[in-house]
């Protein structure tokens, strides 16, 4: 199969064709039949590589599959995405990360990269198989207990040591347990007129502040999940100024809404870690655009609705973001003039693809390269409703809002996985897919 994208943007303004075949990018004039898709007015980025995303398969079906989650992930613009441990069994085995990496391939709508779990069972007891999933076709190289934090600095220690020996990261959800026992949303004077228990800053930063000393000191890296506060911002500069090895993400969500979100008791708004203060939120804007955070991840937690539609204390925690998160990153981001489309085009596709050690992501749009490419829209707008969702639950906080920007194509190793800002067909992504890797 062939395809010319005619006279797209590029991510650095200037505007060519890319033409792709056999998977793999190559030089326009190289084609012949090619189909056709009109570029005029959109950007092509890099594949978006997402790396944190819960898939919930196995285990949690009722609320996503790795094939609903993957489409999902295709309809966002995403290539690839790591699909977090917290399933059940637990990723903790090589068998269990080969399970899922193998359903992704065999979907073929994105390449699912399985995070293997930090501790078994995620009790925050004992080491996983580590070594085992990293030897494992599903060749893990992120790892981590998201959903909880790996709060004894010992396992922590060994954890950094051993990824080290693989040029693996540990990806920390850092939450001190004991300042957060029963905590509800952000620590503030809204936290106690709303009569919720408050979820301290400092929960988050002490272990942030911990982990960078001790991957300094096992000469490792360390990646930290969804910073939330201006305090953890400063941690993170702070390491990264000393040449510490760590990386920071962002989620959407942090980026845009805060903590007032919750006075309405919505649990749509309940989310772990927290939203906080807008002083948070500025903060977070500034450290994306100046590199001190390194990355957009979505943290998509699918949850069925009886888990959302609860009173704010008994309901789940987690939002959906795969669909949004690139309107989001534009409208935070871009909009406001704090980011590019190169800048874009590094947080949302390039440097997660290296923090992950995907391959295929270090040439973007080059010719040779893999084509994985994301076509988008910026001029479009569209009020966010749930038939934008396409995974299996609706748990969005973004419903009713008008957001900028709509993907228009996605394609993964040169398989269409959205064309005219449709999904395309699961049989036939899966056959063509599977035609592609010979
Ligand atoms: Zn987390």
């Amino acid at each position: 199969m062939s395809i010319l994208l005619s006279g797209v943007t590029l991510p650095d303004g200037s505007r060519a064709d890319l033409g792709i075949r056999d998977g793999v990018f190559v030089a326009p004039g190289d084609l012949t039949g090619a189909t056709v898709i009109d570029g005029d007015g959109l950007r092509a980025l890099p594949g978006l590589v997402d790396l944190h995303t819960h898939l919930r398969e196995p285990g949690f079906e009722q609320s996503e599959t790795v094939l609903t989650g993957s489409r999902a992930a295709a309809a966002g613009g995403f290539t690839a995405v790591h699909a977090m441990a917290n399933t059940s069994p637990v990723q903790d085995t090589a068998g269990v990360v080969e399970q899922v990496a193998s359903l992704g391939e065999q979907h073929g709508y994105v390449t699912v990269r399985p995070v293997g779990a930090v501790t078994i069972g995620l009790a925050g007891e004992r080491l996983s198989e580590i070594g085992a999933m990293a030897r494992s076709r599903a060749a893990v190289r992120v790892f981590s207990d998201d959903g909880k934090c790996v709060h004894d600095a010992l396992l922590m220690r060994r954890a950094l040591e051993y990824v080290k020996t693989f040029d693996g990261v540990v990806a920390q959800h850092a939450q001190e347990p004991r300042l957060t026992e029963g905590a509800q949303m952000n620590e503030s004077a809204l936290a106690s007129e709303l009569g919720l228990v408050g979820w301290p800053a400092v929960a988050e930063e002490a272990i942030i502040a911990r982990d960078v000393l001790l991957a300094q000191g096992a000469g490792a890296r360390l990646h930290v999940c969804h910073v939330s506060t201006a305090g953890s911002v400063d941690v993170v500069r702070w390491a990264k100024a000393r040449g510490i090895a760590v990386t920071a993400e962002v989620t959407p969500h942090h980026l845009l809404l805060t903590e007032d979100e919750a006075s309405g008791y919505d649990a749509r708004f309940k989310v772990n870690p927290p939203l906080r203060r807008r002083e948070d939120v500025e903060a977070l804007r500034a450290a994306l655009a100046d590199g001190t955070i390194d990355i957009v991840a979505t943290d998509h937690a699918p949850h069925p609705v009886e888990s959302k539609e609860a009173a704010w204390a008994e309901a789940s925690f987690g939002m959906v973001g795969l669909e949004s998160a690139l309107s989001i990153v534009q409208h935070t981001m871009v909009d406001t003039g704090l980011l590019d489309w190169a800048g874009v085009a590094r947080v949302l596709s390039t440097a997660p693809a290296a923090i992950g050690r995907v391959t295929g992501y270090d040439a973007p749009l080059a010719v040779g390269a893999p084509a994985h490419v994301t076509l988008v829209d910026p001029a479009a707008t569209r009020t966010f409703g749930v038939e934008h969702l396409r995974g299996r639950s609706v748990n969005s906080p973004y419903l009713g809002r008008e957001l900028p920007g709509r993907v228009v194509a996605t394609v993964h190793r040169g398989v269409p996985t959205v064309l005219d800002g449709e999904l395309r067909d699961p049989d036939a992504v899966a056959a063509e897919g599977e035609a592609a890797r010979g």
